[in-house]
């Protein structure tokens, strides 16, 4: 049997109904085990608690926490490491592990929960057991999400970390990968159905190198939105960094076209300010699709005034992960090319298809 070491970092699968009301992140490693018992059928399983927070809470230095603790436990030996982790922020803290983990010789699988482990209808165990499943199967190095694909306890998918979403406060099939595929699914009855190759092999001879989050870095997330006032803008001048998620392919209301539209001419300036002295990086606040400021001509002023971005399909999750963690390891001149680079399949190829939700999540 391989040896998984499964590291808890609290959320929803950590928890239980407390006695003060509400659902509050609580068990202990060992309780979460023994509420799965099949789980050691499948593996020798060594479980430890790294934090044990509901996700809303976590910031970069949890990420470099969880970083070392899957440092420690590779050095063990270990053939695969599950994280557990509330289902908020997972999407951001798979995406910064992705970044941080390089060189991976052995898979790292975060998985969640929508119902809390002390309820009949916990999603935890399908979820914990494909993983499980899945890292014994796959010969897969690489940090992934392991979450239900559908509503039906059935299977599971197994999503890119830099390419996946929450879309849903509280379905069991709450994450889908956007603008990629899935790398797998798991089925119930242990088969697994591999929809990629493009991903790195076991080899635990690979020397594993941490890059990690400099927890003093500031980068904002600032949604552009009708009415907007140039205010929001100068509000980041004190930052490291701005992620803007503009509407559709990467536009602001940066355009003075009649007697309603004088602010506009403001915020054009105070982004023009703004991108002088930080990284401001576009990002989409629509879910599928891709930057794209050559299509419109205020598109082209914005990467005029030095605006990052374009061309790119990250979500605006992972273009902020992205972006702090490039200001955390990288000199400023070089972050402009890095931004627009692939590093960890955070961008995906131009000449593939654009990809929607139903096509491939199902
Ligand atoms: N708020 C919880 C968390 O992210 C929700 C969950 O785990 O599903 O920790």
């Amino acid at each position: 049997m391989k040896t998984i070491s499964i590291l808890h970092t609290g959320g929803t699968i950590a928890s239980k109904v407390s006695k003060k009301g509400g659902v509050e992140a609580q068990y202990t490693a060992k309780e979460i085990l023994d509420l799965y018992p099949e789980i050691k059928e499948l593996a020798n399983i060594r479980s430890r608690l790294v934090a044990n927070i509901l996700s809303e809470n976590m910031n970069f230095s949890h990420y470099n926490l969880i970083a070392k603790e899957i440092k420690k436990e590779i050095a063990e030996g270990v053939d695969g490491i599950i994280i557990t982790h509330g289902t908020d922020t997972l999407h951001y803290t798979s995406a910064a592990l992705s970044f941080i983990l390089e060189n991976l010789p052995i898979s790292v699988i975060l998985v969640g929960a929508q119902r809390s482990s002390d309820r009949g209808s916990t999603d935890a165990s399908l979820n914990l057991v494909s993983a499980v499943n899945f890292i014994n199967k796959a010969d897969f190095a690489e940090v992934a999400v392991c979450m239900h694909a559908t509503m039906e306890d059935t299977h599971c998918s197994i999503l890119p970390a830099s390419k996946t979403k929450k879309l849903h406060t509280s379905r069991r099939d709450a994450f889908k990968s956007i603008n990629a595929k899935p790398y797998a699914f798991v089925y119930h009855d242990k088969g697994i159905d591999l929809l990629r190759k493009d991903f790195r092999k076991v080899n635990k001879k690979a020397k594993l190198n941490l890059k990690l989050f400099n927890p003093k870095i500031k980068v904002g997330i600032l949604k552009t939105h009708p009415n907007m006032s140039a205010e929001e803008i100068s509000f980041y001048k004190n930052f490291h960094g701005l992620i803007l998620e503009g509407t559709g392919m990467g536009h602001a209301p940066i355009e003075k076209i009649d007697k309603f539209t004088s602010e506009n001419k403001k915020i054009l300036n105070e982004i023009k300010k703004l991108a002088k002295k930080i990284p401001v990086v576009m990002a989409s606040q629509c879910i599928f699709g891709r930057i794209n400021m050559n299509v419109y001509a205020p598109g082209r002023k914005l990467q005029e005034i030095g605006v990052l971005g374009n061309l790119a399909d990250m979500t605006a999750e992972t273009a902020f992960i992205k972006l702090v963690w490039l200001l955390s390891n990288y000199k400023k001149p070089d972050i402009k090319d890095l931004m627009s680079e692939n590093l960890r399949g955070e961008i995906s190829d131009r000449t593939s298809a654009e990809f929607l939700e139903d096509d491939f999540n199902k």
